[in-house]
């Protein structure tokens, strides 16, 4: 297919400094929890990107120097030469595909407590380090100061060697040296490094002017730069100091990369932003610089990139999250594919996978992470193993993926969902408040079926174990999810909670399905995600009382993960719900809640109308269970195998049942790996002194 010319815009080359981007798609620097522990990993999934279309292709930051030590988060170093081996990798491989590479380099200040090098950590002033480490960084001295001059330069001389095209100055995020120094609340310098703006400013400066000094012949010199840190006069703000710094240094760099602070602005969530929510800030940039200009805001739609760009907002699309949702999403709108582009959701498991030290996943795109260590491609897939016909039993996430991705191989599928509806709980979730998005699981997935013609789908179809064993297939996969438990058995109680059984008990399924209880309803939360939260939104909207109780010391307490729980906790307070953290719910009464303190166990009563218990889910299994149980029923059928995926298997979040039904798909009719079932990067061990 030929691209809409309405989208030639988004072709054009750009100049950056001494380089020229091929188009203005451009996959800004993300982290990714692989970095420099897992080098091959790493490198392949960039080479995808680049593979994909992305004219930038960057690696996520890039530590300096052993006084910048993010460990156990995995990032990039740059530390001495015998780091540059890894960079190699990753630089030829983005290269491979004709993409310019980039590196931030970065200095993380009082940012990193230097686990791992123990060195004392550095910092405009005396400043203790966040992440709540006992330990505190030392005011720079003079030395110190050239000394970090130094260390930039030789990291920057280190990636011109490897041949990185950009070479970034990362000032964003609000952590780095670079930031730090320019801010009012970290610097409280009497020197000619702190007090006025100028002063603030003169890191930064000499810092561009010295990288550029030493390797802005042939690389391009970027600045990746917050212009505001959304706390008003307290911080940066984008009509103050922010647009001072570009009015002050624009012409500079040879490239502006832009964005708000902290990190869950930056990377906000679909649940509380949209796409292009950093534009009222970034918009100013381009009056007041010639030099190009990148920005990000979970752009997926072709049509909003080029209004960008033509309303001069923009030079180069920026993306992390589209980009790791979907690698190739510049090919498709070059080969005029628009309805393949497989649309980041706004969840920020990604983000997670830096949090939790591991390599990145992706609601999205199964294939995210794994493009190295099981030779997992995001758009090409295996051609069939057998003329099997293969039935996918449940039409939710992990029965949408397998049978997209059964069908891309080629295989005849034949879906079968019991509703009316496909999606399972996408569908059911995406109705909750905030999560309108998450329906595009669903969505990407149905479109993508509905133009393959070996798949027939069929709705209202419950199947029974005679349904399966006639239907004719030679494989099947169960994917028939799974219900919230109704006795309160999660991670606190291991048996049901006393009056569990009482009618003015609700689980998410029932509030889901239109169920709603009578106010005041207290909802116990010991799941830690986002449903608790959503549905205390949901119930809020109907004007009913909210009283939300949790044995963790926050709400949701694990979209730490996805920088959403300070979000949550303040809009439940805005809200006006009753908030207990700490507390158990340990008997429901006729007319009140059992109470006690994780603590003390000092047990309080609070009386409600009804509960909503939210903690663990039970697979819906009996149908797996029972045609298990007669295998020579399968072999009449002619049933060769038998698989249960997805929460249907074990219940957990739609990243994993996203991944599963793709691995079923991957995975069928291949033999069977012998050991670890994928790659594994090992440490080489150095020999004995
Ligand atoms: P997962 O996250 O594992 O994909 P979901 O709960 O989202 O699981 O989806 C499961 C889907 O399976 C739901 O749409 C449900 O209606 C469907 N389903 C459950 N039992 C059956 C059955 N016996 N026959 C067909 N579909 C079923
Ligand atoms: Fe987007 Fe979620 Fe994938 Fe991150 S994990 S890229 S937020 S869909």
């Amino acid at each position: 297919m030929a691209r809409d010319p309405r989208y030639d815009i988004l072709f054009e080359p750009v100049k950056i400094g001494p380089k020229t981007a091929k188009n203005r798609f451009y996959q800004v620097p993300h982290c990714n929890g692989m970095g420099h522990l897992y080098p091959n990993g790493m490198a392949a999934m960039r080479g995808i990107k680049a593979e994909g279309g992305w004219a930038v292709v960057c690696t996520e930051e890039c530590e300096i120097h052993p006084s910048s030590d993010y460990t156990p988060v995995t990032e990039m170093r740059l530390w001495d030469d015998g780091d540059m081996p890894v960079h190699q990798r990753v630089v030829d491989n983005i290269h491979a595909h004709g993409a310019l590479a980039g590196t931030e380099l970065v200095h993380n200040s009082h940012d990193s407590p230097n686990r791992f090098s123990r060195e004392v950590p550095l910092s405009p002033s005396h400043q203790i380090c966040i992440y709540n480490d006992p330990i505190q960084a030392r005011a720079m001295d003079k030395e110190d100061i050239r000394n970090f001059r130094r260390w930039h330069r030789d990291a920057a001389l280190r990636a011109k060697k490897i041949g990185y095209d950009i070479i970034y100055l990362y000032v964003a995020h609000n952590i780095t040296m670079l930031t730090y120094f320019l801010s009012r609340r970290y610097n409280d310098r009497t020197d000619e490094y702190g007090g006025s703006f100028e002063n603030r400013l003169r890191l930064l400066r000499e810092t561009l002017e010295e990288t550029k000094d030493a390797v802005g012949d042939t690389c391009a010199i970027a600045v990746r730069f917050a212009v505001d840190e959304l706390m008003g006069e307290k911080g940066i703000t984008h009509d103050g100091e922010g647009r001072a710094v570009i009015e002050a240094l624009a012409e500079l760099p040879d490239l502006w990369d832009v964005n708000i602070a902290g990190w869950e602005n930056d990377s906000a969530t679909a649940r509380f932003s949209e796409e292009g929510y950093q534009e009222e800030f970034i918009s100013f940039v381009k009056q007041v610089t010639s030099k190009p200009v990148v920005g990000v805001g979970r752009y997926t739609s072709p049509d909003r990139m080029v209004s960008l760009v033509e309303k001069g907002v923009l030079d180069f699309i920026g993306a992390a999250r589209p980009s790791i949702a979907d690698p190739f999403l510049p090919k498709k709108v070059e080969e005029g594919r628009l309805e393949d582009i497989r649309e980041c959701i706004g969840c920020n498991i990604c983000v997670s996978c830096d949090f939790l030290g591991h390599p990145l996943r992706c609601t999205q795109n199964p294939t995210m992470g794994e493009e190295y260590r099981r030779g997992w491609h995001p758009e090409n897939i295996a051609a069939k193993g057998s003329d099997a016909r293969v039935l996918v039993v449940g039409a939710g996430p992990a029965g949408l993926e397998a049978t997209h991705a059964l069908g891309k191989r080629g295989y005849d599928v034949m879906l079968a969902e019991a509703t009316r509806d496909l999606g399972g709980r996408v569908t059911l979730e995406s109705r909750l408040p905030g999560m309108a998005e998450y329906a595009r699981v669903r969505d990407y997935r149905v479109q993508q079926i509905e133009r393959l013609t070996n798949v027939e789908v069929f709705r209202e179809s419950k199947m029974t174990l005679e349904n399966v064993l006639e239907s004719g297939a030679g494989h099947v996969v169960i994917a028939t999810g799974a219900r919230w438990r109704r006795d309160g058995v999660g991670r606190q109680h291991t048996s049901p909670i006393p009056g569990s059984d009482l009618a003015q008990l609700f689980t998410p399924d029932d509030i889901m399905a239109g169920r709603l209880p009578e106010g005041p309803v207290l909802l116990y939360d010991d799941d830690h995600y986002y449903m608790t939260s959503v549905i205390a939104e949901r119930l809020c909207a109907e004007g009913l009382e909210v009283i939300f109780v949790t044995p963790a010391a926050d709400v949701a307490n694990w979209t730490h993960n996805t920088m959403e729980q300070p979000r949550i906790q303040a809009r439940l307070i805005e809200l006006g719900v009753e908030i207990r953290t700490a507390h158990n719910l340990i008997a429901i009464e006729d007319s009140a809640a059992l109470l006690s303190c994780v603590y003390t166990g000092q047990e309080t009563r609070r009386d409600c109308a009804a509960i909503v218990s939210v903690t663990a889910r039970l697979p819906n299994d009996a149908l797996y269970l029972a045609l298990a149980a007669d295998a020579r029923a399968l072999d009449a059928a002619g049933i060769s195998t038998l698989k249960v995926i997805g929460d249907a298997c074990a219940p957990a979040a739609i990243v994993h049942a996203v991944y599963a039904g793709h691995r079923y798909a991957r995975e069928l009719d291949e033999p069977e790996p012998e050991g670890v079932p994928f790659k594994r990067e090992r440490v080489a061990l150095a020999p004995l002194p």
